[in-house]
Order: C-alpha cells, then structure tokens, then sequence
C-alpha cells in the first residue's frame, strides 16, 4: 500500500509510546513510578459526571449542532470574560473533541505548501508535526533556560519573514511549564498587528499557574481578530478521556472550521457537552484544590531534583511539568529516559522529544501522588549516582 506523503510528514507524541513500554514492564511484574503522561491524576468531580449521565438518560444522545451546544458557547463565553477579561462573542466559539482538533483545523485553514509557522521548540510536538503535515515550514523558536523558558521576542522577530502565516504560542507551556511575560505577549502582539499572521494561542494550562496571573495574547487590541485561543477540560477539570475542548476563533474562521467538523467528526457528543456546561457553572473548588495540590508537588518534585548529583531544575511557574536538565549525566535524553524505565522504574519522557532544544532535559510530569513522587526521586538519586560513578 503507498501511503501519501502527507501522512509520512505527520509525527506523534512519545507519552503514549513510554506509557505502552511502561505497561508492558508492569505486566512483567515490575514496579513502574508514572511520570510521562500529562493527565492529572484526580477523578473528574462528582457534579460533572452526574449531569453527563443525567443527559444521556435524557436522551442527548444524537447529533447536534457542528459548531457546539449554544448554552455551552455562551459559558465558554462567559468563562473566558471572567478569566482573560476578554469580550467573546459566543458566535466565534467552537466546541471541538478535546482541545487537539483545533490546532488541527486551525492548520488546515490557513497553511500550505511555500508557507512558514513559527513554533516553541522545546513544544507540545504536534504543533511541528501538523505544520508538516500541511505542506508549511516549520520554524522553530528556541525557549531557553536562562530565560526561565520564555520565549526570546526578539529572536522571534528575527524569524517572521513575508511567508510567516502562523505563529504558535503555549503560555503555561508544556513541556517547560515556562510562562509568557504580559510584556512578552505585548511585544508579539506589536509584531503581527499589521502583518497577515495568526496567533494560535494555546492556553490549555491557563488554570494551572503558581505566580502571577496568566495573560492572553486576545485581550491585546485588534488581537481578538488574529488569534485563535485554544483552551479545553481536559487539565483543568480532570477530563481529559471526555475528549471536551473548544477554540475561539476571529469570524472569518467560524465557517471553514465548521465545514472541517462536518468533514471529520460531525459534532461533539451533546451529553458531553452538557457535562462541560455543568464544569463551568458549578462549583470551582475541585479546580482550586487541584493546583494547590500541584503546587506541592512541583515544590518537592523541584527541590528533589535539585539535589540529586548531576541534575539541575528551574521552578516551573505553570502547567505540571518539571523539565531538569540532564547534560552533565552525560547520556542523551532518549538513552536516559530508557535507562530510568528500565533500570530504574521510573517513566519519563525525553527532553528531545519536544524539540532539539530539548536534548539536554527529560520531562516528569508531577501528576502523580507526592508518595509516587518521593519513591521516584530515590530511584533517580541512586541512577545518576551510578552513573556518576
Ligand atoms: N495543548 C497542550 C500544550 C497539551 O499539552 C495538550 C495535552 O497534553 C493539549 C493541547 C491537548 O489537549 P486535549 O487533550 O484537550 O486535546
């Protein structure tokens, strides 16, 4: 079978592959600590789960509007007012199958082939695997360490030229849990004002933020018009199996990407949705409990790191990733998450994984018990000491 080439230029992301490599060890009997997938590890609240099951046995069970319930896109609307203190006409929402989909259409829409996207690297990776996928070039912008993995807006810069369609940014960040400066996010503002250049502003970990408030590139003028802001329930309700997400969109998009949802999955199932207009007008202390529980687990996951021989961490300030730099262990990143899974029984995910940038770090995802993250530390402690030997 020839398979196109579009296809072959897709990628795929690693979590899915070291959880299975992970899993298959387990059914060996050994005993694996989980810190490669990016799902938190709390039950979706009780509130929520009633009211999908109350729909369905409502009977909301067939299809339904393309573009999302009209109540839910008012919350959504709603929600993001209170949030960002941004206007949102819920005619410019659209409820998508997670939040991925929206990169996807999003891509689909406004790239091809002779157009360039400009993208974090070290990055979530299927922000340069759909860039290639569409026949656009993908341009990578490095998110350093000295910079507490901000975004140079400089270098930025000196990367849009007359083929620059799009340009990505993900504030907190995955997998660097680095978070944009209100400044950082002005300047890029400045940067595609009077270019024909959409953001796509990722802001999947806009609840999840432990030092100062999260600002979005949309509520910067005119910007409301250029950027795509993605955003969905999958982190910050603990519903990431619901496959619930939505992006808001500048009216000129709402049509296309509808005509995309009709062409793939027609629309997201209505109790589904009705599960998510009950996350956003019920109670928020479940969201709250959450990242307080993360802002514990990001203290001792960071301060163990720091003392364990041959690593080193900056303190994330947002999603919950830590993201320790491996260099003086002197393995790369892939040969040091393999040796972790099996010489030590701890999943994480390369650094390389995201980007070259990455090269130097493994990614731990502290969605894990503070016990769970305890028993990791000493696994790694006594690795690197081997290693260091
Ligand atoms: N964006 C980023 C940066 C992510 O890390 C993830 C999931 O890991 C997503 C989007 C996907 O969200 P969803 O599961 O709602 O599709």
């Amino acid at each position: 079978m020839k398979l196109c080439e579009n296809v072959s230029r897709l990628g795929s992301e690693t979590a899915f592959q070291t959880l299975a490599k992970a899993q298959a060890l387990e059914a060996k009997g050994i005993d694996v600590v989980h810190l490669e997938i990016g799902e938190p590890d709390f039950d979706t609240p009780q509130n929520i789960c009633d009211a999908a099951v109350k729909a369905m046995a409502d009977g909301h069970t067939g299809y339904c509007n393309s573009q999302g319930l009209a109540e839910l896109r008012e919350e959504i609307a709603k929600d993001i007012e209170r949030t960002r203190r941004i206007k949102v006409n819920p005619a410019c929402v659209i409820v998508t199958p997670g939040a991925k989909p929206v990169m996807f259409y999003t891509m689909l829409a406004l790239l091809e082939d002779g157009d360039e996207a400009i993208y974090p690297d070290p990055g979530f990776p299927i922000y340069e695997s759909m860039i290639k996928y569409t026949g656009a070039r993908p341009v990578p912008v490095p998110l350093r360490e000295e910079l507490d993995f901000r975004m140079d807006v400089e270098e930025l810069e000196s990367l849009i030229t007359k083929r620059t369609r799009l340009i990505i940014l993900n504030s907190p960040q995955n997998p660097t849990g680095g978070v944009l400066e209100k400044d950082d996010i002005r300047y890029i503002a400045g940067l595609v004002r009077e270019r024909d250049i959409t953001v796509l502003s990722d802001e999947i970990y806009h609840h999840i933020i432990y030092e100062g408030e999260p600002y979005s590139i949309a509520a910067e003028p005119d910007m409301p018009d250029k950027t795509v802001l993605i955003d969905g329930f999958s982190k910050s309700y603990a519903m990431t199996g619901w496959r619930l997400g939505y992006g808001v969109v500048p009216k000129e998009m709402v049509e296309p990407v509808v005509r995309l949802i009709i062409n793939s999955v027609s629309c997201t199932p209505p109790f589904i949705q009705m599960a998510g207009i009950e996350a956003l007008k019920g109670p928020q202390e479940s969201v709250r409990k959450m990242v307080d529980e993360f802002r514990a687990r990001r203290d001792l996951i960071v301060k163990g790191l720091n003392e364990i021989p041959g690593l080193s961490c900056r303190l994330p300030k947002g999603a919950f990733y830590a993201f320790p730099n491996i260099s003086k262990l002197g393995m790369s990143s892939q040969k040091m998450a393999d040796y972790l899974l099996n010489e030590a029984g701890v999943a994480a995910l390369a650094g390389g994984s995201f980007g070259k940038c990455g090269e130097d770090y493994l990614r731990l995802s502290y969605a894990n018990s503070q016990e769970n993250i305890k028993t990791a530390l000493e696994r790694i402690n006594t690795a690197a000491k081997r290693l260091l030997k």
